[in-house]
């Protein structure tokens, strides 16, 4: 694979509200985007610095995965994921299968920002849950 950057760093936190003036604090920046992915049950607030952005996410439902990630973190939430950019991201799923690495999602979906987005499980990850996403 060959990825051009971090993307960007998905964190899981129980409330944008909360999370998002201590983030602003933090950064020195403002939020400059919240957005609902109805698909993954989760609400998202973006930051800027430099290349890379901190995703901030918020379950919607219980079924969500990030409501059970942050139960599984004493209630709290935590670094859920890191997120690559590459080019050519069917190419660069094709090519981590050939490498052994176990797919999430064998097809790019759409995630916030109108990213083409794909998931690489943290079993063969060493632990890091791993998102490939492409600017299209
Ligand atoms: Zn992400």
């Amino acid at each position: 694979m060959n990825p051009t950057h971090i993307e960007h760093l998905g964190i899981a936190v129980v409330s944008l509200n909360e999370a998002i003036p201590f983030f602003e604090t933090l950064l020195g920046t403002k939020c400059y985007s919240i957005e609902e992915v109805a698909d993954q049950k989760v609400r998202t607030a973006f930051f800027k610095i430099g290349q890379t952005k901190i995703e901030l996410l918020e379950p919607t439902s219980p079924e969500s995965t990030i409501a059970s990630f942050i139960e599984k973190n004493n209630g709290r939430g935590g670094i859920h994921h890191i997120a690559f950019a590459v080019n050519g991201i069917e190419e660069q799923l094709a090519s981590a299968q050939e490498a052994g690495i176990r797919l999430i999602d064998s097809k790019p979906r759409k995630g916030a920002e109108g990213l083409d987005i794909a998931f690489l499980h943290p079993k063969s990850t060493f632990g890091v849950l791993t998102e490939l996403c492409e600017k299209k």
